[in-house]
């Protein structure tokens, strides 16, 4: 079973044109959608999860219509979205017994064994009785991945899941998801390179509603090879450095600027050829340049 999308726009009422003709093929596995904010990835997201209606195209998951048959993908879907918004004053517990009636297991023992089962798996066991208000940025991601996965979706959307979390917490993140079938389709929409490295086989890159690249993080790093210099300089020659080359990024290393920058000649004076990371990627990409 696969995800295809083909073709997805949509335009805004105010003009914003955030799909512009989207086709993506999306395999079991994770899945990585990475582009910088405002690129489109939340309405995409929204979109396959039945939330939004596109002005044109077509998204499948399997044999399944997306646009049509919203009912029947919606059974199959465990969505994250970005925030909650409002964390009500109930217990966790109470709140994924409450999510199962609402997935239709209605079964009340059965219910039980599945919310005590995704409570363990989600590390929240201790605090189950806990009001969702009170919990710790990590622990309602935890918890939004536990609602996510009752029902055992074949498709789970997470959208922009470390943006908030500390180091520790994004750690237990990434281990939560990675230990999710390989039989699921898990698409990880982020603006942090990181998630997608550490985390996703396949990937794409979106930008202003464009898709820019499709395939393994691997071989879009790869393409770049040879292309991406280093220097450090002085602030003060930034400015300069900025006029003649193609500065991928910029960042500062003890207190001096070290650049990477993009050329497909070999550069003099100073620089270094230096092997390209999916951020080298990300940013030529976005540039426009590879
Ligand atoms: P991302 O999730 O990648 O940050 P979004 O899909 O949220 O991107 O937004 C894509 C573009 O569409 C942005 O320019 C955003 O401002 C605009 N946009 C998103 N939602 C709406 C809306 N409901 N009405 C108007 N413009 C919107």
């Amino acid at each position: 079973m696969e995800l295809k999308i083909q073709g997805l726009s949509k335009t805004y009422a105010n003009g914003v044109k955030a799909l512009d003709n989207v086709s993506l093929t999306i395999p079991r596995g994770m899945y990585g959608l990475l582009g910088p904010n405002g690129a489109g990835k939340s309405t995409l997201m929204r979109t396959l999860a039945t939330l939004q209606e596109p002005d044109n195209g077509a998204a499948a998951l399997g044999d399944l219509d997306i646009l049509k048959q919203k009912e029947e993908l919606r059974r199959r879907l465990g969505y994250l979205p970005q925030d909650f918004g409002v964390y009500p004053r109930i217990s966790a517990e109470d709140m994924l017994n409450h999510i199962a009636v609402l997935k239709g297991v209605t079964n009340a023992r059965e219910r039980k064994d599945l919310v005590r089962g995704m409570l363990v798996r989600c590390n929240l066991e201790d605090v189950r009785k806990k009001a969702l208000s009170g919990f710790s940025g990590g622990m309602r991601q935890r918890f939004g991945i536990a609602q996510a996965l009752l029902g055992n979706p074949q498709l789970l959307i997470v959208d922009e899941p470390t943006a908030g979390l500390d180091p520790g917490e994004r750690n237990r993140f990434y281990n939560l998801l990675s230990e999710i079938g390989e039989g699921v389709i898990v698409i990880l929409s982020t603006h942090i390179v990181e998630d997608v490295m550490d985390l996703c086989t396949n990937m794409a890159i979106i930008h202003k509603g464009k898709v820019l690249y499709e395939g393994r993080p691997d071989a879009a790093i790869a393409q770049l090879s040879g292309k991406v210099w280093q220097r450090s300089i002085e602030k003060s020659e930034l400015p300069a450095y900025e006029q003649k080359y193609r500065i991928i990024s910029n960042r500062l290393v003890s207190g001096r600027p070290s650049l990477h920058v993009y050329s497909e000649q070999p550069l003099d004076s100073g620089f270094s050829s230096n092997s390209p990371d999916l951020e080298d990627v990300f940013f030529s990409k976005i540039q426009g340049w590879s």
